[in-house]
């Protein structure tokens, strides 16, 4: 039977040491505060948003939402990010991407002041990450997956492991994790030829796709230790995971499961920057 490695488990940790920063930081004066700017009114952004909004309160952030019309023009939103970059009650923000496809997105990440850019869009924090530097913000999901390995001190020294994705939001950024924790990385994606045998190599295994079950028992060995980023939902409109989870997890040594893996993680890493910048502000 598989070892199941639970987020609930790393968020909680991640929780209680965010609860002790954020009474330190209200002892003086400092109050974290996450903007949420959200154009239109997406079901799936305006769930996200809920949930982070009960995260935020749940821990003490407090929140706003600044919801602005879908035809907003690119001039007018990067104006108002300006405002909240300049507002002094706002430590952190976060834009629900995509952004509509009239948005010149390419300027709007230049215009997010870095050190309140908790979600990763600016390219300076983008590149922090390639260069090795923690000073800037991860992108939360990539940084979820790596919580959960680092929690549960799944050895990456030396370790082969296999990414999945190769896209600027997951694989990339994940990969210049692993390196800084020397693991020796290989980076797979669509036009990867015999995939299952690069799999089966590995230490570890990292998918990402957005396929359900896509990836069967063929894919690993007893041996596998896989953190199913993937999240999806199955023909019959259950949320799954990129791993075949039943078909897999009596058999692999240890596996996230979907739901209440990596995505449970997610959040809360969104959380602890806003944190973060609320300390350095
Ligand atoms: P994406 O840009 O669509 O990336 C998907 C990646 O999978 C691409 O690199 C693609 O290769 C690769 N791929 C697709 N089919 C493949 C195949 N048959 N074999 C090998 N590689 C294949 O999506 P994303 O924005 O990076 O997100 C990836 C997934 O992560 C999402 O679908 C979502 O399920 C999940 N996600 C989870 C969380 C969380 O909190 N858990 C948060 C964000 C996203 P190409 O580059 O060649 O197209």
């Amino acid at each position: 039977m598989s070892e199941v490695l639970k987020g609930k488990l790393v968020a909680e940790k991640l929780k209680e040491d965010m609860k002790n920063k954020i009474e330190k930081l209200k002892e003086i004066g400092k109050h974290p505060k996450l903007g949420i700017v959200r154009l239109g009114n997406d079901p799936s952004d305006v769930s996200y948003e809920k949930s982070i909004i009960k995260n935020c309160d749940a821990i003490g952030i407090e929140s706003e939402v600044f919801e602005k019309d879908a035809d907003m023009t690119t001039e007018a939103l990067s104006q108002f990010i300006s405002e909240l970059n300049d507002a002094d009650s706002i430590s952190a923000i976060i834009m629900f991407r995509p952004l509509p496809k009239h948005i010149d997105e390419e300027r709007i990440r230049n215009v997010i002041k870095p050190s309140k850019d908790v979600d990763c869009m600016h390219p300076l924090n983008l590149a922090k990450i390639f260069e090795g530097d923690i000073s800037g913000f991860a992108p939360a999901t990539p940084k979820a997956a790596m919580e959960i390995l680092l929690y549960n001190n799944i050895e990456l020294e030396g370790k082969n492991v296999v990414v999945v994705n190769r896209s600027m939001v997951v694989g990339k950024p994940l990969a210049m994790m692993l390196l800084e924790n020397n693991a020796t990385v290989t980076i797979c994606h669509s036009r990867t030829k015999d995939l299952k045998e690069i799999t089966k190599k590995a230490d570890i295994v990292i998918p990402a796709l957005g396929k359900p079950k896509f990836f069967t028992k063929d894919y690993f060995t007893e041996d596998s230790i896989i953190i199913d980023v993937g999240v999806s939902m199955t023909e019959d409109g259950k949320l799954s995971g990129d791993v075949d989870y039943e078909n897999v997890a009596n058999y692999v040594k240890m596996i996230t499961p979907v739901p209440g893996g990596v995505g449970s993680v997610t959040t809360t890493i969104l959380l602890n920057q806003v944190v973060n910048a609320c300390e350095n502000n």
